[in-house]
């Protein structure tokens, strides 16, 4: 399964945003936009001026890189969102939300999307009680992650657990981390998105 292998940082310089793909180092002094707060290249400190086109592409781009996916997944996603009922941009955001990779970095068991997604390929999860490999799997209500038992002595999921110890998970799951597990107890909505995503640009964007 292709996905994106260069510099993470690169990404979030030129989206001119924290996209927090990189787990604590997001949060240090070491933070790439908080050293060079211009886009990446030779031009990157030039003086930019966007047209309408640019400020939907880069919104996409953006809510692409945050979530991890590249172009033909994400199209694939925008297409199933559009045949859905109610708005085609805030379906987009649930079916994200409701990534595999997404649920098991929202319920804490990997500190940035990315470390979630190589945790679920290398086979540390069950949904409902079967092995899952696929990040991007959609999960429906009720769906119980659960870290296998082989599983529960990795070092980076146990200190990623830690590092959750004080903080609450979105309200749409609940984890339950004496046994390892967590639960989507009801579809994510639009509010409980609280990321800084104007989606109706990218539905724009498609509509063209
Ligand atoms: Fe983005 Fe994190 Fe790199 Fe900062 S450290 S630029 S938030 S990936």
């Amino acid at each position: 399964m292709a996905r994106y292998t260069s510099a993470a940082c690169r990404l979030c310089r030129r989206e001119g945003a924290k996209l927090f793909l990189k787990g604590d180092r997001c949060f240090s002094p070491k933070c790439g936009v908080e050293r060079r707060a211009y886009p990446p290249g030779q031009h990157g400190q030039g003086r930019t001026r966007f047209s309408d086109y640019g400020v939907q592409l880069r919104e996409k781009q953006k809510v692409k890189r945050m979530y991890g996916l590249l172009e033909k997944q994400f199209l694939g996603t925008m297409n199933r969102a559009s045949r859905m009922k109610g708005r085609a941009g805030e379906n987009l955001l649930m079916l994200l939300e409701r990534r595999l990779d997404n649920v098991v970095f929202r319920l804490g068991f990997a500190t940035s999307r990315a470390e979630a997604r190589q945790l679920v390929r290398h086979g540390h999860f069950t949904v409902n009680g079967c092995k899952a490999v696929t990040p991007s799997m959609h999960l429906r209500e009720g769906a119980k992650v659960e870290l296998r038992e082989k599983s529960r002595k990795v070092a980076r999921i146990i200190g990623a657990l830690e590092a959750l110890e004080g903080k609450s998970v979105p309200q749409w799951l609940e984890i339950d981390k004496g046994a390892f597990s967590g639960v989507i107890k009801s579809l994510p909505a639009r509010e409980d998105i609280t990321l800084p995503i104007q989606e109706q640009l990218i539905v724009e964007l498609y509509s063209r």
